[in-house]
């Protein structure tokens, strides 16, 4: 990814906290056997098994810069786990702010790569205002999703690798999982900023995916609103997805506003089935919230105008490893 440092907001010769993360591979998928063109960007290969990684080491690099020595974040697990791993390599502490129903081995991954870990009662939100309430108390900076502004840049190197390995082409569509929307934001600002250069002849239409059970984005979208109001009661095996009121809600709807978006819901029960498929047809582990983004390729092609021709690359967001007890 750090090959890509001059689109990020580093200083030049800047020595980066980095585990490998990025240049993950983007395959044909063959678990739809009409549609050809169908492609995965696999960053379940990331160091801690997601995309958080990219933004994790942009963030810690940042952060070590400024001589920051303690970080505190509300995550559902992938985020906890990512920054764990680049805090304890930069020797930062870090502190995870949980939903209580988060998955076993996302607490224990983050436990054992040196965080301190808070399972908070509630939802993501709850968690959120722990964060912020220790971060002001404690002077920790608080690394939150879109509290910081150093996520989103390197979520949005995957966009500079997969115009890359497609010879500075944009595919046509992006189908994307959404719950903080930190990728789509990231990728879509990466996306123009390359549509820009030259260095590719068109942008990508964006396909936002979300569970039936905490769809905030998806409605607000389809509805044409401006805003994103709050989801009442959010429930869904996809608990990367569930964030109820995500910060950055009007850039979501901005970015997939300008790249004439799509959004659609998904089951849970149609993410379970599409993350038993992806496993068995394409050997890809993946966990539900990234399945949520299998589970909608299928049914991209019922909303019409999307043909069987076009080229769409599927994001694997995280891997199945850490979320064993969802299979
Ligand atoms: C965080 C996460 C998402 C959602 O990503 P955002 O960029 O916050 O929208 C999707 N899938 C997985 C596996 C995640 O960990």
């Amino acid at each position: 990814m750090w090959k890509f440092h001059m689109f990020l907001p580093v200083r030049l010769r800047t020595i980066p906290v980095t585990a490998g993360e990025g240049d993950t591979p983007l395959r044909q998928v063959r678990s739809y056997p009409r549609l050809r063109n169908i492609w995965v960007k696999d960053e379940t290969r990331n160091p801690s098994g997601t995309f958080k990684d990219r933004g994790a080491s942009l963030a810690v690099t940042r952060l070590s810069q400024l001589r920051i020595r303690k970080l505190v974040l509300s995550s559902e697990g992938n985020a906890g786990c990512s920054f764990a791993l680049y805090s304890q390599m930069a020797g930062i502490s870090c502190h995870v702010y949980l939903p209580s129903d988060a998955n076993r081995s996302k607490v224990e991954l983050s436990k054992k790569l040196g965080a301190h870990v808070t399972k908070v009662k509630g939802t993501i939100s709850d968690a959120g205002q722990h964060a912020a309430k220790a971060a002001e108390e404690t002077g920790a900076y608080n690394a939150s999703t879109f509290v910081t502004p150093f996520r989103h840049d390197g979520k949005g190197t995957m966009a500079l690798e997969i115009c890359q390995q497609r010879g500075w082409e944009s595919p046509d569509y992006i189908v994307y999982p959404v719950g903080g929307g930190v990728g789509l934001v990231g990728m879509w600002k990466m996306f123009k900023i390359l549509y820009r250069l030259g260095w590719i002849r068109k942008r990508p239409r964006i396909i936002a995916v979300q569970p039936t059970g905490c769809a905030p984005l998806v409605d607000a979208y389809n509805k044409e609103k401006l805003e994103v109001p709050e989801w009442k009661s959010s429930n869904t095996i996809a608990k990367g997805l569930k964030i109820p009121k995500p910060l950055a809600g009007t850039w979501i709807l901005k970015s997939l506003r300008e790249s004439r978006g799509l959004a659609l819901k998904v089951s849970d029960r149609e993410i379970h089935r599409a993350m038993l498929n992806v496993a068995k047809r394409d050997g890809l582990l993946v966990e539900p919230s990234s399945a949520a983004a299998f589970a909608a390729v299928p049914k991209i092609y019922e909303i019409g105008g999307i043909d069987a021709k076009d080229s769409v690359v599927v994001i694997a967001t995280g891997s199945g490893l850490k979320t064993l007890e969802q299979f």
